[in-house]
């Protein structure tokens, strides 16, 4: 999925492969079409996704061995716990139109490496059951996290459906660009939400900063960990806001 700013609750972004079709208007300014056009690495839309080299398949190994040597200190804040990865930023995990050996092989890295925690993100969660290993359905490993983008609250309730039933450690949602108000109710939350207005200021997608705080108010009792990212435009975040909470596992 793709982020359009640097990746402050990451430690590390990993990309098995590249491509996707856009399908919601969080797709609308797709940070990674606007890197394929400029690269020509892979067209974007319904055209064949590209693999990515086995140099770049061999790094979550690197880092596994890295976290095994290395105390947590040597990593920054956003890795208090552990090392996490973003797995995909310029393609969807999820996505039907990226082979099915791709992802194995994806689920064999990942199961090679305990030590790091995987994150994710989808807006294709109604693809996830179907997709990941038979053995994983009961529960995935707990070093793997699962979440979705939910720009507005119409895909947050679309898609909550779905991840709900994943039976995942973590449940995460990016709100990220908020294009509306988002409430998380009263059913199942989710254990992190992050959120976010958009990189540049376009007209009609502006975040209200109320959103935010409403959800942030709404997080806090619920016990649901809230990381504010950053305001539309990148302008200065009001200290109020300057909230980064991450999940733990449960
Ligand atoms: S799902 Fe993510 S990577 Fe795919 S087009 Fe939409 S924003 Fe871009």
């Amino acid at each position: 999925m793709a982020e359009n700013t640097k990746i402050e609750w990451a430690t590390h972004t990993f990309n098995p492969w590249f491509g996707c079709t856009a399908i919601s208007r969080a797709c609308d300014f797709c940070y990674a079409e606007t890197w394929a056009k400029r690269s020509g690495l892979v067209q974007w839309g319904n055209h064949p996704r590209r693999l990515a080299s086995d140099t770049n398949w061999r790094k979550p190994y690197k880092w596994a061995k890295q976290a095994q040597h290395a105390p947590p200190s040597n990593y920054s804040e956003a890795s208090r716990f552990r090392p996490r990865v973003f797995c995909a930023s310029l393609a969807d995990v999820f996505d039907n139109q990226a082979p099915q050996e791709w992802r194995e092989r994806l689920w064999q890295v990942i199961r090679d490496t305990p030590e790091l925690d995987w994150l994710l993100l989808t807006k294709r969660p109604q693809n996830i059951m179907d997709m990941i290993p038979r053995v994983w359905q009961p529960g995935l490993p707990s070093h793997i996290w699962v979440g979705v983008t939910a720009e507005n609250q119409t895909e947050y309730d679309r898609r909550m459906n779905y991840l709900q039933d994943v039976p995942a450690s973590v449940h995460f949602v990016s709100y990220e660009p908020a294009l509306g108000p988002l409430k998380i109710g009263h059913r199942s939350f989710p254990n992190w939400i992050i959120c976010g207005g958009e990189d540049r200021v376009r007209e009609g997608r502006e975040m209200d900063l109320q959103w935010a705080r409403d959800l942030r108010d709404e997080c806090k009792p619920r016990g649901v960990a809230f990381y504010f990212k950053q305001t539309n435009g990148k302008s200065e975040i009001p200290p109020d806001l300057m909230v980064r909470e991450f999940p733990r596992a449960t």
